[in-house]
């Protein structure tokens, strides 16, 4: 063999070696959404029949809600608590949290509340020291949402929206430039759609329960007009009302709102899938905050520090560089996993200060 040829031939090998190990993925946008506070226990098992019988909710039909989410076994009730994400995330990407099965998600952050759960997604590392709190004060670590916005691939086409008031402290939209539509803020013009004017009279005229926080169907519908109107290439949709009806109590609301959130999901990956700039080449991921409480002791109200099996969480991906594996019946990933595993479906290497959980290999198709 002639030099040349070797020094070709022993390139190439190299070449496809480290190709191999970092194949450039096709997604080219990312959406991630998040259910504040929802268990793995329903996401993997459905409703708790004996929990719904009790619920007090006064929105519908008990029964007709119980003839619904009520079935035999868990792989039916969990199918129709949550049809998008078992009818096709299961089918065509992968779940992460069924702890029974033998897959477990933790957070690392000892709070185990939503501040310090999103910062550890958003960021990639829990900071107890300085974020142990819901104050909304403005978060010091940037989000792996303000680097991209700071590459020029992404700048302006980064967006956040969510149900809390307190995202665009997490988000430090005043630092990280990343526009969040959050609490009771309206969509800005110029340039509205109708819908989205429609969405700004309704929410002036429809108090929330939970005071500055709004019901999810706003946030759900601003994201999608935007992501029409505008076509980021990261968003975040951060929904709330899962955490707030469990900790009122009221179970049935809380399962109904688990219900309507995988749908506004699946209305969401339907227009993505419907889009040249995205179908094909984007990737969603869903996750939540936080773990809640068992059952038996009446703690899937409530969450913290101080509430055994808040750090358990869930995770879903779903997108062109993501084999379908369906449910994960063994390992263990991390919240602050979250962040890289973004970054790196983008093809962007993402080394914060404060370092970052490493992405999730299986969901870039890596063993
Ligand atoms: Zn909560």
């Amino acid at each position: 063999m002639r030099l040349t040829s070797f020094l070709f031939l022993t390139a190439l090998g190299l070449g496809l070696r480290a190709a191999a190990q970092a194949p450039k993925p096709r997604t080219e946008n990312v959406v991630l959404v998040t259910l504040d506070g929802m268990r793995w226990q329903e996401v993997f098992g459905g409703a708790d029949s004996a929990l719904f019988r009790q619920s007090k909710y006064y929105y519908a039909d008990r029964q007709a809600l119980d003839r619904a989410f009520g079935q035999a076994t868990p792989e039916l009730r969990r199918r129709a608590l949550m049809p998008f994400l078992w009818g096709t995330v299961a089918r065509q990407g992968q779940l992460y949290g069924n702890r029974p099965a033998g897959s477990l998600v933790n957070v690392t952050n000892t709070m185990r509340f939503s501040y310090p759960g999103y910062n550890e997604i958003l960021t990639g590392a829990a900071d107890d020291a300085r974020i142990h709190s819901n104050d909304t004060i403005f978060n010091p670590n940037p989000t792996v949402l303000e680097f991209l916005n700071q590459q020029p691939a992404f700048r302006g086409k980064v967006a956040a929206f969510g149900s809390w008031e307190a995202f665009p402290y997490i988000l430090n939209d005043k630092r990280s430039g990343v526009p969040v539509n959050a609490g009771m803020r309206r969509a800005p013009g110029p340039g509205l759609t109708p819908r989205e004017q429609l969405l700004n009279e309704l929410m002036a005229a429809t108090p929330s329960p939970f005071g500055e926080e709004r019901l999810d169907a706003f946030t759900a519908h601003y994201a999608l007009e935007y992501l029409k109107r505008k076509k980021p290439r990261v968003l975040y949709v951060g929904f709330g009302d899962t955490d707030d009806f469990a900790h009122a109590g009221e179970y049935g609301a809380y399962v109904h709102s688990a219900h309507y959130t995988d749908d506004f999901i699946r209305q969401l990956w339907a227009y993505l899938q419907s889009d040249p700039q995205y179908r094909g080449k984007t990737t969603l991921l869903i996750t939540t905050d936080h773990g809640r409480g068992a059952a038996a002791n009446a703690q899937w109200r409530g969450h913290g520090a101080d509430v055994p099996g808040a750090d358990q969480i869930w995770f879903a991906a779903l997108g062109p560089d993501t084999p379908a594996t369906g449910e994960a019946r063994a390992g263990q990933l991390y919240q602050n996993q979250v962040a890289a595993t973004v970054a790196r479906l983008l093809g962007v290497p993402y080394a914060p200060a404060r370092p970052a959980g490493a992405p999730v290999g299986a969901v870039l198709g890596q063993k």
